[in-house]
């Protein structure tokens, strides 16, 4: 197959959306002094997985809202994410669920053919964005830009339960109201990008910033940089830095070894990970806890993209001990030696501590942990996920008093603060084809019950028919009238 003009592309997809049929009329009743049925918060894949989702189960009235102020400031792919490629497989589900016409391969296919899709390892980072922009684009999804979700709170009594969302649009503060949340709002979702306490001096005064953080990497030609950190984000970061010019790179993990064992690959067939929630505590926790332990693997070309540098140096076993801001530079103690650096890059990970997210930090308390429900063995102790909230089944929260918060149960949440209970990074590519459907369908079930006298009354009333008996009168048998053909 040749190559095909985006329009050619573009015409599959309607092709594809029309043999689809048109997605269902809004079943959900609306309430006065409810705004939306669903606010989505975020738009980046996730998002965007879920207005898709939401709109082919005919829930309407939802809102995606995004505090960047345009597409290309939302999510990671233009901005945080700094490697050449996905990390993940190019041939897994993503925010097209089941119709795969408006899948990456189909997008990508249309545009460069069969065989450069067949060539391609991995998916491009630049490509998925652009991907994801038409991915918006033709399913009608709309982007409220430039509008953050500050704070919210329960409204109980009205005529359903709902919340008073406090945004932010364009810099002014304004109340709207919604049933139900879904926070699709990225890998620090859930808590905070984790920086080690002895580097917060050297943050305070612009030496140092976190992997998840702007960076202005032209400012780092000439200078001496230590990343701490042997995750894929550290090696993309330090590659960054050695491609911009900096004198020498150091990066700095505390193992022994880069991690290499990709243990989660050997759970990645659907029986285990389609079932994965129903799976015992324990069970649940042992994955996460090893996955955690044995620590997440770069791809090998994260890494051999900094080994071309001769500047680059790599420091093993290596915990930081000190870290002193002196003239300018941070001074690193590091097992018996001493060394001077013009900028520290952290990528460090991110915490799953909901106090420590805006948003959510005023029902921090009120939210089911893992620590409240499973005591780990001793050699599995982990407080971080101890931390990260127990999720149900469709990823709701769940109150930590029985009877204290019931309204948690409308709070759904879509990041990295569910691995514990999900077994994935919710908002990876992986998580997508299991969990977004598991998703909807809760929300679909849940506002379906909420308005159920509303639904009786609408499924019990009179029907009209749709014809008279008058359409098959002339055929009705009448015995003793009519003789049987000979
Ligand atoms: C460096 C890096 C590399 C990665 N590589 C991969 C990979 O190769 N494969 C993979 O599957 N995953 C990868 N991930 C994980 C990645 O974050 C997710 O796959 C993907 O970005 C998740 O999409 P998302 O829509 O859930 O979140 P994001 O893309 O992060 O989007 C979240 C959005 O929420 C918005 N938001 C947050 N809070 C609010 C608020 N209060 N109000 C309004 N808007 C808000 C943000 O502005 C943002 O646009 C990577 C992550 C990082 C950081």
């Amino acid at each position: 197959m040749t190559s095909a003009s985006p329009s050619t592309s573009d015409h599959f997809a309607h092709e594809a959306l029309r043999l689809l049929g048109p997605a269902p009329a809004n079943w959900v009743p609306a309430h006065e002094g409810v705004d939306h049925n669903v606010l989505v918060v975020g738009s980046g894949q996730t998002g965007s997985a879920f207005a898709f989702a939401l709109q082919r189960a005919g829930i309407g009235g939802v809102s995606v809202i995004d505090a960047a102020s345009r597409a290309a400031q939302a999510g990671v792919w233009r901005t945080r994410a700094r490697m050449h490629k996905l990390r993940t497989p190019k041939s897994l589900v993503g925010p097209e669920g089941p119709v795969s016409a408006l899948g990456f391969q189909a997008w990508y296919e249309s545009r460069h053919g069969q065989e450069a899709y067949a060539a391609i390892d991995r998916i491009g980072r630049t490509d998925w964005a652009e991907y994801l922009d038409w991915f918006r684009g033709i399913t009608g999804t709309t982007v409220r830009y430039g509008t953050r979700l500050l704070r919210f709170e329960p409204v109980v009594g009205g005529a359903v339960p709902h919340f008073r969302l406090h945004l932010e649009v364009d810099g002014v503060e304004r109340v709207e109201t919604a049933r139900k949340l879904i926070f699709a709002n990225g890998v620090a979702g859930s808590g905070a990008p984790f920086i080690p306490e002895l580097l917060s001096p050297a943050v305070a005064q612009g030496l140092a910033a976190h992997t998840g953080h702007a960076i202005d990497f032209t400012a780092l030609a000439g200078k001496t940089v230590a990343v701490i950190g042997g995750a894929a984000s550290a090696f993309d970061a330090a590659a960054v830095a050695l491609e911009s010019g900096a004198a020498a790179v150091h990066l700095f993990a505390r193992r022994d070894k880069i991690p290499a064992t990709p243990v989660a690959r050997v759970r990645g067939y659907p029986g285990f990970y389609d079932n994965y929630l129903s799976l015992p505590d324990g069970s649940r926790w042992h994955h996460a806890s090893r996955y955690r332990r044995l620590g997440t693997t770069p791809p090998p070309d994260s890494v051999q993209r900094v080994l071309r540098f001769p500047n680059f140096h790599l420091h093993l076993g290596a915990p930081w001990q000190g870290a002193q801001v002196q003239a300018g530079q941070v001074v690193a103690s590091v097992r018996e030696e001493r060394f001077h650096f013009d900028f520290v890059i952290a990528g460090t990970g991110y915490t799953h501590e909901l106090s420590q997210r805006p948003e959510l930090a005023e029902i921090a308390d009120l939210v089911l942990r893992w620590r409240d429900r499973f005591q780990p063995p001793a050699d599995e102790r982990d407080d971080e996920l101890g931390a990260a909230p127990y999720l149900g089944a469709g990823l709701e929260y769940i109150e930590k008093i029985p009877g204290t918060a019931p309204w948690l149960r409308d709070i759904h949440t879509y990041n990295p603060g569910g691995f514990a209970s999900t077994g994935l990074p919710l908002g990876d590519v992986p998580s997508i084809r299991g969990y977004v459907p598991a998703v909807v369908r809760r929300i679909s079930e849940d506002l379906l019950h909420a308005d159920l006298a509303l639904h009786e009354a609408r499924t019990r009333a009179d029907v009209p028919a749709d014809f008279g008996e008058e359409l098959y009168a002339s055929a009705v048998w009448r015995p003793g009238t009519q003789r049987l053909a000979a």
